[in-house]
């Protein structure tokens, strides 16, 4: 593991190499193991210092990019870690699994799929049963799949897209709110899509503009009841999303490289924001959307 010294003052432009991914396919979802080049998740550079120690999250997504880099800074960072991830994703979870168990903290792993209303409420029972409770829920799980005409978008991808990056959100709330006590915490994946839609993500673009909505009237709605909610927006970040249908193969060797900082982001890049919006050091904000994304400009 790093040294915490090392982490202190780096370029952000040169901290990690500027990538040129060869042309690469996998089958939706995906896997980090089998990702050219392999990505930083943070397991030899991120130092945890008790800032969610005690604390009982569950993560769905959490096997590979985004939602695995938050899993390991949280099992770290001082949490016990449930897994939600797809069944076909096991190899990927395995390693995060180790690598919390590693950091002295409880995994629990569980396999299914969040468009299945029923798995949404399951996933939820089985976490609080697993990990002795609930405080912490990241929902992370997202599916993007590039469709150059809306009329080639057939129903049953706008459906699943729907079910999962937006319906699961609201099911997996639904399920887990009964059990946060005040000083739980809220955090969904959206993204710079949400606001700089491309013309091939219509339907992906379009959910991840829905979640900024729910993220701020649910933060709301909790409020009252000590629950804060918020959202943090990814721009381009290297992970399997994006070789399993997520962009066009041609277009993986310049992924990120139209970004301010020049260079496609690593998914280590975003824990700091989820362990931030998770901690109680954040207890004053609410309804935000963190936006780590390059520089590209938000609203
Ligand atoms: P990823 O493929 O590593 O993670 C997405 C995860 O979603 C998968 O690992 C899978 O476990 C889960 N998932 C997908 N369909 C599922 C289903 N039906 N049931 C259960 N789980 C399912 O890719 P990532 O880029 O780390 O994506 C994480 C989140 O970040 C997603 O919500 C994505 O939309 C968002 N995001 C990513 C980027 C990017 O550039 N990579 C940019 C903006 C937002
Ligand atoms: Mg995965």
């Amino acid at each position: 593991m790093a040294d915490v010294s090392q982490l202190t003052f780096q370029n952000p432009v040169t901290r990690y190499p500027s990538i040129s991914p060869p042309e690469q396919d996998q089958p939706e979802p995906g896997l980090d193991a089998a990702l050219k080049p392999q990505t930083d998740r943070g397991e030899d550079s991120y130092v945890g210092t008790g800032r969610l120690a005690g604390r009982k999250a569950l993560i769905t997504g959490s096997d590979s990019g985004i939602g695995a880099a938050t899993a390991i800074a949280f099992a770290r960072e001082g949490a016990d870690v449930a897994m939600s991830y797809l069944p076909d994703e096991e190899e990927d979870a395995q390693d995060v699994a180790e690598l919390i168990e590693r950091a002295g903290r409880r995994v629990i792993t569980l396999p299914g799929d969040v468009a299945d209303p029923d798995f949404c409420r399951s996933v939820v029972a089985d976490a609080v049963a697993g990990l002795n409770g609930l405080d912490a829920l990241v929902n992370n799980a997202g599916r993007q799949i590039f469709t150059e005409s809306i009329e080639d978008i057939s129903d049953e991808q706008l459906l699943s897209t729907y079910q999962v990056n937006i319906l699961a959100q609201f099911r997996i709330v639904r399920a887990a709110v009964p059990c946060l006590a005040p000083g739980s915490t809220i955090v969904n994946t959206t993204s710079i899509e949400a606001y700089q839609p491309a013309p091939i993500l219509l339907d992906y673009a379009s959910t991840k503009a829905a979640i900024n909505n729910f993220t701020k009237g649910l933060a709301q709605q909790l409020a009252p009841r000590g629950i804060r909610v918020n959202a943090v927006a990814p721009g381009p970040i290297w992970t399997p999303l994006q070789v399993s249908e997520g962009q066009p193969k041609e277009a993986l060797p310049d992924f990120g490289k139209n970004t301010p900082l020049g260079r496609a982001g690593q998914p280590t890049e975003l824990a700091p924001a989820y362990v931030f919006l998770t901690s109680s050091e954040s207890s004053y904000v609410l309804g935000e959307t963190l936006n780590v994304n390059g520089g590209r400009p938000t609203p």
